[in-house]
């Protein structure tokens, strides 16, 4: 299958990971970095001018990629884990495991990133200075990576979701008011004014300064924020919801565990069929050794199934992730996602209690999010 991320490697536990759009902003990097260098430089050598342009977009990218890195470390070191950063055509995103729980967390990593940048320009710009009495290339690339990470820094410190600016702006919010929501929605607010003003600067440049392409670039970078505002918003309104719902809201305690001994044909006639299930734990009431679904049975021709004991097809326990009855349902449903299967058992220390299927998680949600009284 076409794989549209590149995994680069991992750097404490986290995944770092190349979407194939941040190839466009390579290539125009590139691009445009040697065609204005060989015309700004008329002495010099054509491959001078790749090599600088190719040095500073990689460069570049390592810059992202440390910002990235500032944002995610300060996470780590705050209890909160960091499952990957992704750079992509708009810039780099790392993909934090939960929401900050107060305003000082949110604030310290919101504001790394841009700190690293900063830092990151005033070297650059340093290395530009000591290096242009004596090598004009390297001075270039220097002098351009200084000031790229200098508007990197400032853009992200616009007050407005998704950019770091609007996170620092919600802590204020949330530290100076003590809610979060009033937080969240002034944040999701200054996005919107930042997205529209950039709409309006990027129709200004496009339609009056004759800059279409530009003005092109600057409108979907303002429709990219206007979406990334709205997500965080939506899903920032439904973490409230789920707070504090656990896998054992949602789990089903009766285990009906089916004997390792039967085959997969009496499964399939008087288990499956006649309660329109599909899947079992295998095993018995005192120990459960494992899960059998529909998919594992698909591996074997229905001739078969006669002889085949569930035992033989089934996922053992110990390779089935498992949660805890206190695991919340957001960890739930993301380790659902991760591992592709829709049947979690959950234990308590070494002993399954109980098991959760995604169609009754998702009915269980429904009946809790309906029933339980609306915090405020
Ligand atoms: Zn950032």
């Amino acid at each position: 299958m076409f794989k549209t991320v590149m995994v680069l490697g991992h750097f404490r536990g986290i995944r770092l990971e190349v979407h194939i759009s941040w190839l466009v902003i390579f290539a125009l990097i590139l691009v445009t970095l040697s065609t204005t260098l060989m015309h700004h430089y008329p002495e010099w050598r054509l491959q001078t001018a790749v090599l600088t342009a190719l040095f500073t977009a990689l460069a570049f990218f390592a810059s992202i990629l440390a910002h990235e890195l500032g944002h995610s470390l300060v996470a780590i070191r705050r209890g909160i884990p960091v499952k990957a950063i992704t750079l992509f055509i708009f810039g780099g995103m790392a993909q934090l495991g939960k929401d900050s729980d107060n305003p000082e967390d949110e604030f310290h990593i919101a504001i790394a990133g841009p700190l690293v940048s900063f830092g990151l320009a005033a070297i650059f710009l340093a290395l530009s200075f000591l290096f242009s009495p004596f090598l004009e290339p390297a001075s270039v690339a220097f002098g351009w990576l200084g000031v790229i990470n200098l508007v990197v820094a400032v853009f992200n410190m616009i007050p407005g979701f998704p950019l770091d600016g609007g996170r620092v702006f919600r802590a204020a919010i949330w530290r100076f008011t003590g809610d979060a929501r009033k937080g969240i929605r002034a944040a999701v607010m200054g996005g919107r004014v930042v997205a529209y003003s950039l709409f309006a600067v990027g129709l200004w440049n496009g339609l009056f300064l004759g800059n279409l392409l530009g003005g092109l670039w600057i409108i979907l970078i303002a429709w990219f924020l206007l979406t990334m505002a709205d997500v965080h918003g939506k899903q920032f309104d439904l973490r409230q919801q789920l707070v504090g719902i656990q896998a054992r809201d949602l789990a089903d305690f009766e285990l009906y565990p089916i004997d390792p001994t039967t085959s997969i044909r009496d499964w399939v006639d008087h288990y499956l069929l006649p309660r329109s299930e599909r899947a079992a734990l295998v095993g018995n009431q005192d120990s459960i050794h494992g899960l059998i679904t529909l998919s594992d049975i698909r591996r074997i021709p229905p001739a078969d199934w006669p002889d085949t004991p569930v035992s033989r097809v089934m996922t053992g326990l110990d390779r089935l992730r498992t949660v805890r009855p206190d695991t919340g349902v957001e960890e739930v449903l993301t380790v659902m996602t991760e591992t592709g299967f829709n049947q979690l058992p959950v234990m308590d220390t070494d002993r399954v209690i109980g098991w959760i299927d995604r169609n009754r998680l998702l009915r269980a949600l429904e009946v809790q999010l309906a029933t339980r009284p609306r915090g405020s």
